[in-house]
């Protein structure tokens, strides 16, 4: 099958017991068949420790408190990976934090953001967000999905690649514009899919863009609905065990929203003036909303549910945006590692999770619907 892979995926090397944000806590570990019957023959203490980790065998998931992981030592490092090997970790450890689609005639592959390693990576090669391909090689995964179009596959990734196509250039004036011609644009196919017709009912993109003008709300977006996003799921009790990094820089977000309430003109005043003295930072988001429209644009195969996938992409982009306001009232300068860090934290909470994701978009789609379409 063909592999298609972003260019910088195979740079990718864990930090190990070096990494600020250890990914053996957090998270809920899915474990598959093969782990389960891996452990089932597991003797001794560890096997004792496997079984009471999995329910005797009967949880399809470890850490389920998504607290810090029974396997995880003081060192930083994995005891299962210590004494075992790397092919004995379950499946999910052993892939993160590599992204595999396998869309039934190519698989994608990239590195997940919510990885501190990958995120720098990403940071590392913001111009460089090109796949390469690998002939005939195996996938990693099976299809994710179970549409079988190849027209419709196709004409996805024509109009991904036109959405991406207005990365390169990252002045402000294309950016601002940007995220609302992929909002409308994915707004008018999805009307256009649901009554039967297709992508070549609509003008092409290019002539879209040009048609946007006038007041862009959608970056950054408004102080009050920025508010509310953080106010979600997303801030809540359990991340200060998950995340506890994250709880912090949520609960001064809250703090710099609450005081612009009476001010949003003072707000994107504040948002512009950070992205001026901060001038990697607007690339940088140029290129977070293209990384995450390669990673779930294709998802519309299975869902055509164009106006979630894109309206999620524009949210997360100014959530990083706002957390990097957030992080600036510390320190004026953000260094690649601080804003590896806020990708890394945000996404690993945000992207996992379809209730924070569900209410997100229902706030969005409140505000911004019937507006933009
Ligand atoms: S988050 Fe990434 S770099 Fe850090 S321990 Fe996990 S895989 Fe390694």
């Amino acid at each position: 099958m063909k592999i298609h892979k972003i260019s910088w995926f195979d740079d990718f090397k864990c930090m190990g017991g070096d990494c600020p944000q250890t990914c053996c806590r957090g998270w809920l570990i899915p474990l598959d068949e093969d782990d389960l019957e891996r452990f089932k023959c597991e003797k001794g203490l560890l096997g004792i420790r496997l079984l009471a980790a999995t329910g005797a065998y009967t949880r399809t998931r470890m850490n389920s408190g998504s607290g810090e992981c029974t396997f995880h030592t003081r060192e930083g490092l994995c005891c299962l990976q210590l004494k075992k090997g790397h092919d004995f970790i379950p499946w999910a450890c052993r892939s993160f934090p590599r992204f595999y689609r396998n869309y039934g005639y190519f698989e994608e592959r990239y590195l997940d953001l919510s990885c501190f390693a990958a995120a720098r990576l990403f940071i590392e090669n913001i111009r460089d967000l090109s796949l390469v391909e690998d002939e005939d090689e195996e996938p990693a995964t099976r299809p994710c999905t179970t549409n079988d179009d190849k027209k419709y596959l196709d004409a996805l990734l024509k109009i991904r690649r036109d959405f991406l196509m207005f990365r390169e250039d990252g002045s402000s004036g294309s950016c601002w514009a940007r995220l609302p011609a992929i909002y409308s644009y994915s707004c008018g196919l999805q009307d256009t899919y649901a009554k039967g017709g297709d992508h070549r009912d609509l003008p092409p993109f290019h002539d879209h863009m040009a048609s946007i003008n006038g007041e862009y709300h959608l970056f950054p977006m408004k102080v009050h609905v920025l508010r509310e996003f953080v106010d979600t799921a997303i801030y809540n009790f359990g991340v200060k065990k998950s995340g506890p990094k994250l709880l912090e820089l949520l609960n001064e977000a809250l703090s710099l929203t609450g005081r612009y309430l009476s001010d949003p003109a003072g707000f994107t005043a504040a948002a512009r003036s950070l992205l001026d003295t901060n001038e990697k930072l607007l690339p940088l988001l140029n290129s977070y909303m293209s990384y995450y429209l390669y990673q779930y644009f294709l998802s519309a195969y299975e869902t055509y549910s164009f106006r979630r996938i894109t309206a999620l992409g524009i949210i997360h982009t100014n959530m990083i945006l706002l957390l990097a306001m957030t992080y600036s009232e510390k320190k004026q300068r953000l260094t690649d590692d601080d804003l590896a860090l806020i990708i890394s934290l945000y996404n690993r909470k945000a992207f996992f999770n379809e209730t924070i994701e569900d209410k997100m978009y229902l706030i969005f789609s409140e505000v911004y619907s019937h507006s933009m379409v």
